[in-house]
């Protein structure tokens, strides 16, 4: 056989699904596994919601659609957008796909020659860094540990830029730390990035996301100039439990960037589906009162799971204020046996937590970080109580 796409062949499969799927092969064969790796909303898709879908089927909307998405689709992203943050687009600066995840693609694609520099804010959501490679570009880590809550700085950005860089990737709040940049901060790193030409992709997908009252800054806010450098990523996958309904969205300071995201997206996926997209519109558009209920359940999870492992000998975390993650220290391990296995990185306790402790939690080994393991609050409370429950016994294995 001839040799597979070198490009493609170099791409590593996504940790989280990784061990997604090895937590379901587990419970498919009866094994009474808990699952903390995917960031899924465990909650149903409010009913307003569902119910826009079926209608669009029963109104025989069931045609293609532009590769941006409907029109209808795109007024709702502007609406939300001027709504939540007083920002206007018009419906030739927005683009409708297949989850953030697509539209991120969509955005690096646009934006991206061979050889071309992204500065990527470590720990990172893995996908960042895998797909710059697979659209030729170089991803260039940025590194904040705990000691400065995970968040880099305006000097840091400075200091990586190099005539090759032609983006960063600002992801606020943050998978997998949980964290929030203040407008200070957000503005300071902003400006680094309109000097240089960059162009700022956001990803804000768990804006919605923020607790202790902390307050959200997008960068849209932040100026025409900053402004005109963003490809704002967003969806309704977190906000409105709907991950598998696939509908993210991009809305672009500068039209080019929107008109050559489309044209990525007319070759290659398309629009999507016509009803995804009438739920989607129903989201943003639609009582925003299911939202907040969420937030106020993830927020007390997440004051549950933070006091419990911060009580327990060998491990500890920042407390996050916002998305639904908590990046737990295990530094303390290294080198300690448990469940049979000697911990000498995140990914053995990974493996031996599932295998002994019968629960699947995230390494970030491949987010840019060693020795913090990924939680997330966004599974039921009766199985975070199980869950810490068998983190305090498996430490003691
Ligand atoms: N960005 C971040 C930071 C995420 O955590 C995720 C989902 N894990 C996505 C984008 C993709 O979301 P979607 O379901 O809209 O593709």
């Amino acid at each position: 056989m001839k040799e597979l796409s070198r490009v493609y062949s170099a791409v590593a499969p996504s940790a989280t699904l990784a061990v997604d799927a090895k937590f379901k092969q587990m419970k498919a064969d009866g094994i009474p596994v808990v699952g903390f790796g995917a960031g899924e909303p465990d909650f149903d898709t409010p009913d307003h919601i569902k119910e826009a879908a079926i209608q669009a089927i029963r109104n025989g909307e069931t045609k293609y659609t532009p590769a941006a998405g409907t029109v209808a689709v795109r007024k709702a992203v502007a609406y939300r957008i001027k709504e939540d943050f007083g920002v206007e687009f018009d419906t030739g600066s927005i683009i409708v796909s297949s989850g953030a995840k697509a539209c991120l693609f969509a955005a690096f694609a646009a934006v991206l020659n061979p050889g071309d520099e992204v500065l990527v804010p470590a720990p990172y959501w893995v996908s960042y860094t895998e797909q710059i490679k697979m659209l030729g570009g170089v991803p260039v880590p940025v590194f904040a540990g705990e000691d400065r809550s995970f968040k880099v700085s305006a000097a840091q950005i400075e200091a990586a830029v190099t005539g090759k860089t032609k983006a960063i990737i600002l992801n606020n709040p943050s998978n997998p730390t949980g964290m929030i940049y203040s407008r200070e901060e957000l503005s300071a790193i902003a400006d680094v990035c309109v000097r240089h030409d960059l162009y700022i992709i956001a990803d804000e997908i768990y804006y919605r996301l923020c607790y202790d009252g902390a307050e959200f800054t997008s960068v849209i806010t932040l100026g025409e100039d900053v402004l005109k450098h963003t490809i704002l990523i967003n969806g309704v996958s977190k906000s409105y439990a709907m991950t598998g309904w696939r509908c993210g969205y991009a809305a672009c300071g500068d039209k080019k960037v929107a008109r050559t995201m489309a044209n990525v997206l007319s070759h290659s996926i398309g629009g999507i589906g016509t009803m995804n997209q009438a739920a989607m519109t129903a989201a943003l558009r639609g009582p925003q009162d299911s939202v907040e209920a969420m937030r106020k359940v993830f927020e007390e999870r997440r004051n549950y799971m933070v006091s419990r492992m911060n009580a327990m000998d060998g491990v500890s975390c920042l407390m996050p204020n916002g998305a639904f993650y908590v990046m737990m220290n295990i530094s303390r391990l290294i080198g300690r046996t448990l469940g049979g296995r000697v911990i000498n990185s995140a990914d053995d306790f990974a493996m031996a937590f599932l295998e002994s402790g019968l629960v699947a939690v995230v390494s970030c080994d491949s987010f840019g970080i060693s020795n913090f393991i990924r939680w997330t609050y966004a599974s039921s409370m009766e199985s975070i109580k199980e869950g810490m429950d068998r983190l305090e016994k498996f430490l003691q294995s």
